[in-house]
């Protein structure tokens, strides 16, 4: 499963949830203390958000515990609870909300369901740097990113080829020099071959990943909504699209109940914001996006009220129905004496030159114009996407 400067790191061959397959207690105990002592060591506490959690399990904490973490908030006294049960060794620093994260990492186990369109696991490469480089700038060629989903078709977001970005290096001063996620891991190493970088890669593993599971998103009702959670909710457009400044583009969602939500696609989303723009009232959606937390209200986009009206996030939208779009192919004839009549102006209706006679918009000739939308998937392009997100190219594919 990976490389340490040229020796090989092989994963346990025995299943972990096998509670006969005790290990030595002084083993244990010392693979604690190593863990400890180099989280110590590297972590940035003086950094608010830096708040580590190290647990060690011989069996799995509960599957529950992940689905929670995964769809909504969860404390950590119910963490502590479970931590406190079981024989797990743990430590937690400063707000110690680490615990929750790396306890919820345990407790997940790769979903297997038919009826999923999302793969239940996938598998990603970190290869990592040299400590003399950690800081310094990635040198490398970018283009040998670009064609990494030639050499590993298996592999997934190595590139935004709409717009133009590599996918694969982080922007931080982290030790990873870059990461290849993909669908088959035998297949992963191959990127070390193709990825071009300046320096060398100092060591890598494969890991086992939710990312692209899609399991953050819940099918809910609007009048269920919960802040932070992730949804997957089915309805009809119900306004115009509307785009505010900064390219910020929103429409409205009516769902069986007839609550209203108001759906986002912000700007980098990029050319996603097109498709909503695409929209009109009547079509029939069904949206996957994430809601904003407690105080992230717009609150009524559509009205101007104050009315808490949620809004989510989109990451893609399923069309089902498309409603017609007319268009006008000329303008009305008049009443009396049947020639074309002219219009008043914007939204004034038609007068007949000869006659005087008045007759409004919706007397002029409509036609069903071609839709530039069709029934399907859209998605924001890859560097819009959040690594839990399924990108449509994986779906079915597992
Ligand atoms: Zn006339």
């Amino acid at each position: 499963m990976g490389e340490i400067q040229g020796s090989p790191v092989w994963d346990h061959s025995t299943d972990i949830d096998d509670n006969s397959t005790q290990h030595d207690a002084d083993a244990v105990e010392a693979l604690f203390e190593t863990v400890c002592s180099t989280v110590e060591r590297f972590c940035q506490l003086d950094d608010t958000n830096t708040n580590p959690g190290i647990v060690l399990a011989q069996s799995k904490p509960p599957a529950e515990l992940y689905w929670q973490a995964v769809h909504d908030v969860v404390e950590l006294s119910k963490v502590e609870k479970i931590l406190n049960k079981s024989s797990f060794m743990h430590k937690g620093y400063k707000n110690r909300r680490g615990l929750i994260g790396a306890c919820a990492a345990l407790a997940w186990e790769p979903a297997v369901d038919s009826a999923r369109r999302a793969p239940g696991r996938t598998f990603e490469l970190i290869a990592y740097r040299d400590r003399a480089r950690w800081g310094s700038e990635r040198v490398w060629d970018p283009k040998s990113a670009a064609v990494l989903s030639n050499v590993i078709p298996t592999s997934f977001d190595n590139y935004d080829f709409q717009n133009d970005i590599p996918r694969i290096l982080p922007h931080t001063p982290c030790p990873v020099l870059y990461g290849i996620r993909g669908t088959a891991s035998g297949e992963l190493p191959r990127a070390l071959e193709v990825v071009n970088t300046e320096e060398s890669v100092d060591r890598w593993v494969i890991f086992e990943t939710n990312h692209a599971s899609d399991d953050h998103i819940q099918p809910l009702q609007i009048r269920q909504f919960q802040p932070y959670q992730s949804v997957q909710l089915g309805g009809g457009v119900t306004s115009e699209p509307m785009v505010m400044k900064g390219g910020h583009t929103f429409f409205e969602l009516k769902d069986a109940e007839g609550d209203r939500v108001i759906c986002a696609a912000y700007e980098p989303t990029k050319q996603f914001r097109d498709v909503v723009k695409g929209l009109i009232p009547g079509d029939k959606i069904v949206i996957y996006g994430g809601l904003r937390g407690p105080n992230g209200s717009n609150g009524d986009l559509f009205t101007g009220s104050d009315q808490k009206v949620p809004t989510v996030n989109l990451e893609k939208l399923e069309i089902l129905g498309l409603e017609k779009e007319m268009g006008k192919v000329s303008n009305p004839r008049c009443p009396s004496c049947k020639k074309a009549m002219k219009s008043i102006g914007t939204n004034q209706g038609y007068r007949c030159k000869a006659c005087g006679i008045h007759v409004d918009e919706s007397a002029a000739e409509f036609a069903p114009e071609a839709r530039k939308l069709e029934l399907g998937f859209y998605e924001v392009p890859p560097c819009a996407r959040r690594h839990l997100s399924c990108p449509i190219e994986l779906f079915n594919k597992s």
